[in-house]
Formats: structure tokens, sequence, C-alpha cells
């Protein structure tokens, strides 16, 4: 039996840089039997594609951590010595990071103990069976291992963006084995046809290797590269679209089905388009490879799943922006030349994650808006979510831990942060997916492709001051969406601040900001502060030789969000390279070495990880005579041995 505690810890344990966190899925219960049974097979199907996010991130992966966790279950040596103690977070940072490569950064990361320790924990670990790998020996496979994670020559980077490299072969990612980027681009270039009106992903689902001279795509599929795992992945999707919610829903499973069968990217078009429509299901799911960050060319997705359900209450609020959605466009403070005449195929909703998986496990995004191809998009729309229980259990772990005491102005801005800080946060997160990415449009024979490298900052930028702009227009009150202007106004300063400073937290020393979102919200602060001068918008207050930012009008604050947002929808609108770069370069880039150093004192002082992951709860099935009778949920399980019976449980490549 399982003891349920009644006061449920949000926060669980904190190593490295990293804090792990547990969510609940408030709701679950309530759910009917067939609902309850569909999650739990979508949950299966998305854990049994687990290996394979490893894998792609890196070819070594799965050996590195299957070896280690062999010698984690076996070791017989002292488990309180301090090598122990670095070798268990070196284990812990590898589950988190899908790899041996930083979730965020992308470079890889080092044991803390030495490569003579590691060599003598292997061998106090006697019984430990490594993987069979390549055809070595115990020695031989002691020796590979050591080699690939202390050698600082092998695999530093598994997503090199610097533009004067070979972007393929300077990245670790396995998604390209013995081909130059020259080959790749050349080789999909052959294939891609820019009359057709439903350009197919290319690349999206395969690994291209050269073999005897010729270039050949290995796909993802159940007879192809990972189809041990994709097998199982098939078999819960087909119990699933036995429950699934709704015929149409049946049948979108099943493209899905088809599709792992096929690997054809077409059946994948289909599946999507079928799923953006369906707007009724109750559960809804994630499913398949879909982002494409991994890649430095942008096109290989990796694998991520995350299976929901819709929280009716708390998309009210979301439903509202979305039946405004055409409203919002109209009052935008952009030119009426890059404003849609019609905004269309905008959902949104509130929902409450149940399982997260692959590139969205341990780490997870808080808002979703998919599918990402701009045709389907255009012509089909887009669903846009807001993930609140895990919002929530942001919010809670954060409560007390000094933060906001230690970076806030005042007193009284730590007071509205907590009152106000959540519910602002997920409506600028709704407004952010479901209204900003969705606004304006591109004038006629222009391409997103122009702004380059900077598109996808520019980008997260317009978004976001769609969402700052609208959050105090007088329209929020009339729809009844906050109840407050000071809810607004606290998500103004928190914002700036973030900008300005505390995001600082996440960047080495010596490094400057190259994550797309912290350049974005860099950009638009600094930008803020620059032409706020003149009125004294917003300060920069030292106290104690402590640095604070403080926002003293709302209003004007407001109108430059609107200003900027009319520049940067110029730029994506007219295509603008030169202004968009420079834009960029000037205010979203550059660190103050100074204020950066005060920042990670001050940081470094309340003993707080600047990213977090989350463990799933496990589902457990009652069973009657053959029967599922019912699904219960439990919150018991920690990160080690989640990730231990994972690989226990789940390990098919
Ligand atoms: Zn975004």
């Amino acid at each position: 039996m399982r003891n349920q505690e009644n006061k449920f810890d949000f926060l669980l344990e904190q190593f490295a840089d990293i804090k792990i966190m547990r969510f609940q899925v408030p709701g679950f219960e309530n759910l009917n039997l067939r609902q309850k049974k569909l999650i739990y097979f979508l949950s299966e199907a998305a854990i049994s594609g687990r290996d394979i996010i490893f894998d792609q991130n890196y070819k070594h992966n799965l050996f590195i951590r299957k070896s280690l966790e062999a010698i984690y279950n076996s070791f017989e040596g002292d488990r309180s010595s301090e090598p122990w103690k670095l070798f268990e977070v070196y284990l812990k940072r590898i589950w988190f990071s899908n790899g041996i490569h930083h979730h965020y950064s992308t470079d890889k990361f080092y044991p803390e103990l030495s490569e003579q320790e590691f060599r003598q924990i292997i061998k106090e670990s006697k019984s430990a069976e490594l993987p069979k790998y390549e055809g070595l020996d115990r020695e031989q496979l002691i020796d590979k291992l050591s080699k690939i994670i202390f050698d600082k020559n092998i695999a530093a980077k598994r997503v090199e963006q610097s533009k004067n490299k070979d972007l393929v072969q300077s990245s670790a990612v396995n998604f390209y084995e013995n081909v130059s980027q020259e080959e790749v681009e050349a080789f999909y270039d052959a294939q891609r046809d820019d009359s057709d009106k439903c350009p197919i992903s290319y690349g999206l689902n395969s690994k291209l290797i050269k073999h005897n001279g010729e270039l050949e795509e290995l796909k993802y599929k159940v007879d192809g590269l990972y189809g041990n795992a994709i097998k199982k992945m098939i078999h819960w999707l087909e119990k699933a679209s036995e429950v699934a919610d709704s015929e149409e829903q049946r049948s979108y499973i099943n493209l899905l089905i088809e599709y792992y069968k096929s690997a054809d990217l077409r059946t994948w078009d289909e599946f999507s388009i079928a799923w953006v429509k369906d707007l009724q299901s109750k559960v809804d799911f994630v499913h398949g490879f879909i982002e494409n960050y991994g890649d430095p060319l942008g096109m290989k997705a990796t694998y991520e799943s995350l299976i929901n359900f819709k929280d009716d209450e708390a998309s009210k609020r979301s439903q509202l922006l979305s039946d405004n959605a055409q409203w919002f466009e109209d009052h935008s403070p952009i030119d009426e030349r890059f404003k849609k005449d019609k905004v269309e195929g905008v959902s949104s909703k509130v929902i409450t994650a149940a399982m997260l998986a692959g590139d969205c496990y341990p780490a997870t995004p808080i808002g979703i808006n998919l599918p990402n191809p701009d045709w389907i998009r255009a012509q089909h729309g887009s669903k846009s979510v807001t993930i609140e229980n895990i919002t929530f259990a942001y919010d809670q772990a954060s409560k007390g831990n000094g933060f906001l005491e230690e970076f806030c102005f005042s007193e009284e801005e730590v007071a509205l942060e907590n009152k106000y800080g959540f519910i602002a946060d997920n409506l600028h997160t709704d407004m952010h997916e479901c209204l900003g990415h969705g606004s304006g449009k591109l004038l006629k024979g222009v391409s997103t492709d122009v702004l380059k490298n900077y598109a996808s900052p520019l980008e997260e930028a317009r978004a976001d001051l769609f969402a700052l702009y609208f959050m105090l227009d007088p329209k929020i009150f009339e729809l009844n969406i906050l109840p407050d202007r000071k809810a607004a106004e606290i998500q103004y300063a928190g914002y700036i601040r973030n900008g300005l400073l505390t995001q600082l937290t996440r960047i080495q020393p010596g490094k400057n900001v190259e994550q797309a979102h912290m350049r974005c919200r860099k950009l638009i602060s600094e930008w803020c502060y620059a032409h706020g001068k003149v009125d004294d918008v917003i300060s920069i207050v030292k106290r104690d030789s402590k640095t604070f930012v403080h926002v003293s009008d709302y209003d004007k604050l407001r109108s430059l969000f609107g200003e900027l947002l009319a520049e940067i929808q110029r730029i994506k609108s007219e295509g603008d390279y030169e202004a968009g770069k420079e834009i960029v370069e000037k205010y979203g880039v550059n660190v103050d070495p100074e204020l950066h150093e005060e920042i990670l004192a001050r940081y470094k002082k309340l003993k707080l990880a600047p990213y977090s992951g989350f463990v799933n709860p496990i589902y457990d099935l009652e069973i009657q005579d053959d029967e599922i009778v019912d699904v219960k949920v439990f919150y018991d399980e920690d990160f080690t041995k989640q990730n231990l019976r994972y690989s226990k449980e789940y390990s098919f490549l």
C-alpha cells in the first residue's frame, strides 16, 4: 500500500545547477474510467520512446547511461564517500539532460571526480555488467567510457552555432554521420519543391549518413532506426485508439500509428491537420518528432511527448482571449499594412499535464503552440496551450525561497508578486502563445527565412510585446480577465527586472546572451530602458552596492512596448534583415561583466538552482478479473528511483 502524505512538497532535491520538482494532477480522479485508461495507454506510449532522445542527443549516450547505471546498481564501496557522491551527481545530470550535454547550453559537462576516482569506482563494482558495445572486452569498455566522458576534445558541444564552422561536423548531436554540412544541404535542397503549397518537412524523422560513398537516410520507423522503441509505442497507441475520446480522435491516433510504420511525412502532416482540428476531446497529447532546436541546421526533430487533459474552468479565460483575437489584432499598435484582415484558427486552452517524456522530460515547457509547419498554421490553425499544473508547481516551489526578496525593488513589489504573479504569468503565457505568435502578417513575397539566426529572438519578442502591450489595456479589465490593474503592473515590473537583471543568473561568467528567449527579454528591457530615459520610465538604482530596477510610469512603459512592437513587426513583415540584426545585437546580446558578477554573487548566496525539471507521477492499474477497474495516481517516486525504473522497464534500444 502506498501512503499519500497530506502536505505536498513540490521541491524534491537540488544538485549542480538543477532543481527537481514534482507536479500534481488535479482532476484526474474525476475523469471517467475510459479517459483514465486513455491517459494510461498514452503515457506508456510516451515513456516507450525514452531511449530515442538519448540516442538522438549523442551516439554514445545510451552506452554511457547504461554503463553508469550498471555501476550504480552494483557498487560495493562506500556510498558516503565524496567521489561516490560526485559520481551520483554526474549520473543524475545525465538523466536530467538526456545525455552528457547540458540541456540548455548544449555544452558537454564533466564529472567533478577525477578520472582515477572514476576508474576506482568501476573497480569496486565488480559485478557490474557493462553493456555490450562494439565488440569490446571489459577493460576496453572502461577505457572507452572514460575517454568519452573525460576527454574535452570529444563531443564538446551538442549543437554548434558559430557561423564559421561546419555545423554538422562540429555538433555532437546524432542526426548525421560521415557527412559535411554542404552535403546535407545539397541533399535536402535537391528534394525541396518551392512551388509546393504544402511543403514537406524534409529530413524531420531520419538520420542522414554516408555509406559506401552514398548518402542514405535512416528513417525512424517500426522496421527502421529506433524500430524496437517505435514498436512499443505503436502497441500502446493501438490500445489508446480503442478508448479514444471520439471517432475523430481515434482516426488521428490511427494516422500516427500509420506514420510510425511508414515514416511517410505526408501522413505526419495529415495527422497534424486532424489533430489541430480536434478541439472537443478532453484528453489530448503531443507525441512524435517535433522540435528542431537540437539540429544545427533546424531540420531534424527530437522525440517528445506530453500527455494531458483540458482544465475546463481555467480554459474559460484563454477561450475569452481567442474569441476576441480579431479585436486584439485590429487594435494592435502596428502598421495597418501588417495586420491580418481575418484572424483564424486560434484555439487556446489551459491543460493539466499528466505525463512528460522525451525532450519534455524532466525539463518541460510551460506553454506549447503546435503544429510547427507554417502552411498548416496558415490553412488549418494551431493549438496553443498553457500547462497550469506545471506553472502552479513552479509558483509553489518558489514561494519563500528568498529570490523575490533579494531582487525586487521594494517590499510592496514582493507582496504584489506573491499576490498576482501566478495569474499574471499565466495570462502572459496565454497571450504570448495564442495571440502574439498568431498576430500580424508578412508582406507579399517576404519569407521568415530572411531574418536567419535573428528570426527566433525577434519572433519571441514580437509575441512577448503583444502580450505585454495588451495586458494593461482596458479591454482586459472589461473582459474581467485580470482582477486589478496592479496585476498587470507587477508583470511589467517583473519582466523588466528579469530582462535587465535576474536572467543573468542563467549565464556563465564571461559569456553573452545566446538563447533566443533570453535575447528577446533582454532586447525588450534594454530598449525600453534606453528609450524611456528622457522620462525616467525605468530607473536603475544602487542600494548598498546592489542594483535594482524600478518602473515609475507603467502607462509610458506600455507605450514603449507598443512602439517596439510596431518596429519589430515591421522588421518581420518587410524581412528587414539589417534592422533585425542591429536591434538584436545592440540591445539583446552584450552582458555588462560587472553587473553580471554582482547578480551571480547575490544569487549564489540564495543557494538556488537556475534550471528545473519534474518527476512524473505514477499511474497504477487496479485490476479485477483481468479487467481494469480503475487507474490511480501516485506521487511518491523520487528522481533516482524513477530513472532507474524507466531504464529497467523501458530500455528498448
Ligand atoms: Zn514563443
